[in-house]
């Protein structure tokens, strides 16, 4: 085996083509997990060529989900993806924005780390991400790190990215750095055939800039013709074993296959000089088949406030797609706003009876919240199954304070400072936060179960951990009388001081959890309370 780089570990780096949403995150995912199928040990990191510092700030709506890390880092859906596929926990660090890498590159200047010079993009910042790849991949002892770069290739914000991969590629030797390039053949209906001009236009701007692609990622509806694959060869100068079809697949957990079925692997193998190519599929085949034959399905109604851009709750699709496909069965999602049961909306609520279990996600603010708390009511009275998540869980106890407790004013102080019965309140440490940026109560903690209750029949365990990202919680002042009419508060962390799981023992299933269950989701291992869900919904 060629000698490794001087750190011990191997990058492929992964650029995106001709437009955004080809699915890159999936082929970085994909590649990573045929490499740990062949043994090795790997990661991914998320390079996000924009300025917020993370992507804790950003509107889910237009930008997707803020995936949580256990370390409680806000960051780019992509790493969810990652998770599911190599079933490895990520840092924060494995997602890289510029507005990171700037206030590191300033934070130094101002401690006097560049005395005397000139803090310029090259060096300084090209550094910055080199170093921030290179201490990952050191302090994880990866043998290879997928890095993915977000955006398309031509975009300024990522120019600073792709000059620093362009120097890992000249340090550390064309073994030990492998580029793919994720690009588009498209289909003009009238004509029918695949067009290879776009591929070719991308790769000649990823070369202008220094880069020349080892492999082609070639999105496409139907498999690449062999015409189309010459012609990109030709074009874009890379060996035609080297332009892969990313052909559509039944599901994305399918995808690593379509990959190896072309020689994925032996062609990073031959270009990295690796002694392994041979994927030992293990129970992943097992797992992957089960997202393709389904006998029947559930009907699932997510009730949020995002509902416009799925991708807002693209965990939590995943998670229910995971207990479905355990148990044989294809997830019909019905994404429904929750403004539509507010303002004399409330006669749409017999909407949720062609539904199998209602899911209330996590939220912010008041807009759609009386919504979300009359779909909770809705479930609890007509005995559907109800999951609900983080602002989910808070609604539903603020609905269950008002129509049993009869406590009619009671609502959470996010949604109303003043009201006189706040069932859900400030965390005490969130009274005296101003900043909005990785301000919450953030990433994994201890959570320890009550024996004997339902949510001890449905983790199995006393204790697990789980991931948060809120200010509110549960105020226990109102734990007696919402105890005496019914509702069980079932788990609890930080030595009691806060409540994780709500439930009420007679219903067909009501269960709602103030973390984040959906990110500890996997495929072949969906995460507790979405299997007991899913599995008491597909009872209907
Ligand atoms: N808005 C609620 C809070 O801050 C819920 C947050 C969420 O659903 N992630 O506590």
């Amino acid at each position: 085996m060629q000698s490794k780089a001087q750190n011990g570990s191997k990058f492929i780096f992964v650029t995106g083509g001709v437009m955004s949403g080809l699915g890159k995150g999936v082929t970085t995912s994909s590649t990573a997990k045929l490499l740990q199928l062949a043994g090795y040990r790997v990661s991914c990191v998320k390079i996000d060529p924009y300025v917020n510092y993370d992507a804790g700030t950003m509107n889910p709506v237009a930008h997707g989900e803020v995936f949580v890390t256990d370390d409680g880092g806000e960051c780019d859906m992509d790493i969810g993806n990652y998770e599911r596929f190599i079933d490895t926990a990520m840092t924060k660090d494995h997602n890289i924005t510029t507005g990171r890498v700037y206030n590191n590159v300033i934070l130094a200047e101002r401690e006097g780390k560049y005395l005397g010079q000139c803090v310029q993009i090259i060096p300084h910042v090209t550094d910055e991400i080199k170093n921030a790849l290179r201490n990952i991949a050191n302090e994880e002892k990866l043998d290879i790190m997928v890095v993915e770069c977000g955006g398309t290739v031509g975009d300024i914000e990522s120019l600073p990215f792709l000059e620093a991969f362009r120097q890992m590629e000249l340090e550390l030797g064309q073994s030990n750095t492998l580029f793919i390039h994720v690009t588009l053949a498209p289909v003009l209906d009238v004509v029918g055939e695949q067009k290879t001009k776009p591929t070719q236009h991308s790769v000649q701007e990823l070369r202008r800039i220094g880069i020349q692609p080892d492999i082609l990622a070639v999105r496409c509806k139907m498999q690449l013709s062999d015409d189309a694959r010459r012609k990109i060869s030709l074009f874009a100068s890379v060996e035609e074993k080297c332009v892969i079809s990313c052909h559509d697949a039944p599901s994305i957990y399918k995808v690593p296959e379509v990959l190896e079925s072309q020689g994925m692997l032996k062609a990073i193998s031959e270009r990295m000089v690796l002694r392994r190519s041979t994927p030992h599929w293990g129970n992943w085949r097992t797992v992957t088949e089960s997202f393709t034959k389904y006998g029947g399905s559930v009907r699932i109604a997510v009730v949020g406030k995002y509902v416009t851009l799925p991708d807002s709750y693209v965990s939590v699709y995943h998670a229910l797609s995971h207990a479905g496909a355990s148990i044989g069965k294809k997830i019909e999602v019905q994404w429904i706003d929750s403004e539509r049961f507010e303002n004399g909306g409330l006669s749409s609520l017999s909407m949720l009876k062609d539904c199998d279990g209602v899911l209330a996600p996590g939220g912010f603010g008041r807009r759609g919240s009386e919504g979300i708390m009359a779909a909770a009511n809705f479930a609890r009275t007509k005995n559907i199954p109800y999951l609900g998540i983080c602002f989910g869980f808070q609604l539903a106890i603020v609905a269950f304070a008002r129509h049993v407790c009869k406590l009619h004013d009671a609502n959470s102080t996010e949604l109303d400072p003043n009201t006189k019965n706040p069932v859900v309140d400030f965390m005490p440490e969130q009274r005296n936060v101003h900043d909005m940026g990785g301000t919450m109560r953030l990433g994994s903690h201890d959570i320890a179960i009550a024996p004997k209750t339902v949510a001890a029949r449905v983790y199995g365990l006393t204790e697990v951990k789980r991931r948060h990202r809120h200010r509110y919680e549960f105020n226990q002042k109102y734990l007696d009388i919402v105890n005496e009419n019914g509702l069980v508060l079932s788990a609890h962390s930080d030595s009691g001081r806060r409540m994780e799981i709500l439930e009420m023992p007679n219903h067909r299933f009501y269960f709602a959890v103030q973390y984040h269950a959906e990110f500890n989701s996997r495929p072949g291992k969906p995460e507790q309370a979405f299997d007991a869900f899913v599995k008491a919904a597909a009872k209907s």
